[in-house]
């Protein structure tokens, strides 16, 4: 199944205008899940295409030309005990209705999106079109487990000159979805390019940024990394974050290290989780400037984070053709401590003290 759209047939969507957010639910073409399940590649590949056409929404648009847009990755993941439970979307809501005020769009309201998450995965399921909890996954930390990924984002009005947004469309898309790093050894690289600039768009989970993130991370896996990793732009000496994900280290002083955020990286919601359970563990985090001096001198542990990455751990870190090697290339003792407690969390087999799941009805 890998990191693939393969999209479920509800779709949400709403329109801004005046009166407000005007909503739908779209059931697109479908079969039943057991029959869509023997369907072969091609014919499955037709149904799931299918269902990303709208013929109602403008071709030429701000979007389209100009990559005005923002979205959102957030899971709802099966439990040990049954059903689906949604991990932090109150935090996602906040950072959407963040995005689109940062790129001048009318927000769309918290308490709203909490509620479209949770019914587009509900109508979904109540068409089957779900997934259920394996006992097979825990044996590998549930590094190969599945989860529903929830897409939404924002698509604007017509137009053809450089504008904003003021009638944006938001849909929510859901996908099963599994591992996002495919296998090999997870070794990255940093790249030459920058990703974000000081007073420039970073903050946002805006797809603009993501043209120059893409094209960084082909040339990394083309020369066999698992992820390229930015330096900021002002000096760059200072490690920002890779082209999906933000990244710690674990130092030999005992300090877990994280880039402060600021306007060029990306608040994600698994960053400031793992914060939260390495702080809870005794740990002493910090978020700082993380030069790559540094690191490349005294981290003994990296891992990268985020809703698809969950925590990865990462093997080495290559700069001008020269590879530092963390932990002798094994997987480091806190990184696996975090990531198997974010993901039991996650699954159900931890209990979420905290609050952070929101269950599916
Ligand atoms: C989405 C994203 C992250 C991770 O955010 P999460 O909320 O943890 O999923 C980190 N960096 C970038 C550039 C991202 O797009």
């Amino acid at each position: 199944m890998a990191f693939s759209l393969n999209s479920y047939p509800v779709i949400y969507r709403a329109r801004y205008s005046q009166d407000g957010w005007q909503e739908e639910y779209l059931e697109k073409s479908h079969k039943t899940p057991e029959e869509e399940a023997r369907l072969d590649e091609a014919e499955a590949a037709a149904l799931v295409n299918s269902r990303n056409f709208f013929d109602d929404m403008p071709l030429v648009s701000y979007t389209t030309q100009y990559g005005l847009s923002c979205f959102e990755g957030l899971k709802a993941l099966p439990q040990k005990g049954g059903g689906l439970a949604i991990f932090r979307p109150d935090r996602n809501a906040e950072r959407f209705y963040n995005s689109m005020k940062g790129l001048y769009m009318p927000p769309f309201p918290e308490d709203l999106f909490i509620n479209v998450v949770k019914e587009t995965v509900r109508r979904n399921a109540a068409l089957g079109f779900s997934i259920s909890y394996k006992p097979e996954w825990e044996k590998d930390s549930f590094i190969n487990a599945d989860s529903i990924y929830i897409r939404p984002f924002t698509y604007s009005e017509g137009g053809i000159g450089v504008n904003i947004s003021r009638q944006p469309w938001v849909i929510v898309v859901i996908s099963p979805v599994s591992a996002y790093f495919s296998a090999g050894t997870p070794d990255a690289v940093i790249t030459n390019r920058i990703r974000a600039t000081p007073n420039g768009t970073g903050w946002i989970k805006a797809a603009s940024n993501y043209a120059i993130a893409a094209l960084a991370k082909h040339e990394a896996m083309d020369s066999g990394f698992i992820e390229c990793i930015f330096l900021d732009a002002a000096e760059r000496k200072y490690i920002e974050e890779g082209s999906s994900c933000n990244i710690f280290f674990y130092l030999k002083s005992g300090e877990l290290a994280t880039p402060e955020l600021g306007d060029t990286i990306l608040p994600g919601i698994t960053r400031s989780s793992i914060i939260e359970l390495a702080r809870d563990r005794g740990v002493r985090v910090s978020e700082r400037k993380v030069s790559l001096e540094e690191v490349i001198a005294g981290a003994k542990e990296c891992f990268v984070s985020g809703t698809a990455a969950g925590a990865t751990p990462l093997t080495s870190l290559t700069y001008q053709g020269k590879k530092t090697v963390f932990n002798n290339g094994k997987v480091g003792e806190l990184t696996a401590e975090l990531r198997d407690t974010l993901k039991g969390i996650q699954y159900g087999i931890i209990p979420d003290t905290k609050g952070w799941l929101v269950r599916v009805e």
